[in-house]
């Protein structure tokens, strides 16, 4: 099996198990406990804080223990609203995470909110003058992804920052791709807010954080306990993120392998763009393990379906539902050409990847597309127009 879904989600870390195992097996009493068991726990939660801290350069006070990325975001989002109820625009772009655009414009179809969603250009750049010309004084939150999901292209967070604040709004950051993958420092970004995700950097499904800047008030989304400065009732899941504390210090330590993570990702990319009808999606800056790239003319789905049966896994950037194939939201905001986009697929290294494996990789995928250009998995060609119909299994992106 070669694994080149790492965006989706990643192997836990060998160390991260062993890290969190005392936890089940020994020191299993409840952190808020006034005995020894529950003094152990509750010092192992501040250990992986300081150790989440570190990663994203934080203090330790300034991060918040959640489940997900998705939680973190919904606090972050949550929790500003009725904070100061006079300002109610929220201002992203078009190429936000779900946990994010799906929750935006459910507050915004009910009226609590007042929604501005900032494109992107056909490399995947933010609109940053579409952004300053939306930011203004009603702005309540500036939110944006520091990586792409999709495409790996790593937006302008600095940039955003120095707007919202201008403006009087926070800055929420989405640096669940980007955590432990390229430095990611929340105070020198300019976030009030970041989220992240264990389960993208080597620890488990299940538990994430959010960095909340000193200063920076959020209203809890639920009630109970007060656990997590109030922000996040619910005992704490010390084992998981006792996991995240040891994932985190893991990733700091060798972020430097991300720069061989580059140079097989880019020799992943140069192999496959030799083949004819194909082509990149994304500009640089980019994360370095990320490469989005398109298979004119073939259905994405067809392809993740021939690389599984040889045991390579990656995504499709295109969603089928009910037969009806529809581009990723994605391609569509970068404006990609039908033919193109429908045959959008995802490969993601992590640290754990080998040369040997990209090599089989590459000439697996060159094997697969030469079989499938000569078989019927073949999308529209561009004047024949949107979605198309066909039968086939769905395959949609994860992550
Ligand atoms: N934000 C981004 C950019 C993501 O890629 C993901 C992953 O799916 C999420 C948020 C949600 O994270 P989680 O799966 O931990 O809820």
């Amino acid at each position: 099996m070669i694994y080149l879904d790492n965006n989706a989600t990643t192997r836990v870390a060998d160390e991260v198990i062993e890290a969190m195992a005392p936890w089940y097996r020994d020191h299993y009493g409840n952190p808020h406990s006034a005995h020894a068991l529950g003094r152990r726990a509750h010092d192992g939660i501040e250990q992986a804080r300081a150790e989440v801290a570190s990663l994203l350069r934080a203090r330790p006070q300034e991060i918040v223990f959640t489940s997900c990325g998705t939680e973190s975001n919904a606090i972050a989002i949550l929790g500003t609203l009725g904070q100061r109820p006079e300002r109610r625009k929220i201002v992203t772009s078009a190429v936000e995470h779900p946990s994010v655009l799906a929750l935006l414009g459910e507050l915004s179809r009910r009226g609590e909110i007042e929604l501005a969603t900032v494109g992107v250009d056909g490399d995947g750049r933010l609109d940053l003058e579409a952004l300053r010309r939306e930011v203004d004084s009603s702005t309540l939150l500036v939110t944006l992804m520091l990586a792409q999901n999709e495409t790996g292209v790593i937006h302008p967070v600095e940039d955003a920052a120095r707007i919202a604040a201008a403006a009087g709004a926070l800055l929420l950051v989405d640096a669940v791709q980007a955590a432990g993958k390229i430095e990611t420092d929340a105070g020198a970004l300019g976030a009030d807010l970041l989220s992240i995700s264990g389960h993208k950097l080597h620890a488990p499904k299940g538990i994430g954080a959010l960095y909340v800047r000193e200063g920076v008030t959020l209203s809890p989304i639920w009630r109970g306990g007060g656990q997590e400065n109030g922000l996040r009732s619910g005992t704490e899941a010390v084992p998981l993120i006792a996991g995240l504390g040891c994932a985190s210090r893991i990733a700091q330590q060798r972020l430097e392998l991300q720069a061989n993570v580059r140079l097989l990702r880019d020799a992943l990319e140069a192999r496959i763009l030799a083949i004819s009808a194909t082509s990149r999606n994304g500009a640089e800056p980019r994360l370095p393990n990320t490469a989005s790239l398109s298979f004119h003319g073939l259905f994405a789905d067809s392809i993740v379906a021939e690389l599984d049966a040889k045991g390579v896994c990656i995504s499709a950037g295109a969603a089928c539902h009910s037969g009806a194939v529809e581009p990723s939201s994605v391609m569509k905001a970068m404006g990609k050409p039908i033919d193109q986009a429908l045959g959008t697929v995802r490969f993601s290294l992590s640290r754990n990847t080998t040369a040997e494996e990209i090599e089989l990789a590459a000439a697996l995928v060159e094997e697969s597309v030469s079989h499938l250009r000569k078989g019927a998995a073949v999308a529209p060609r561009p004047e024949e127009g949107g979605g198309s119909t066909r039968s086939g299994r769905a395959a949609s992106q994860a992550g």
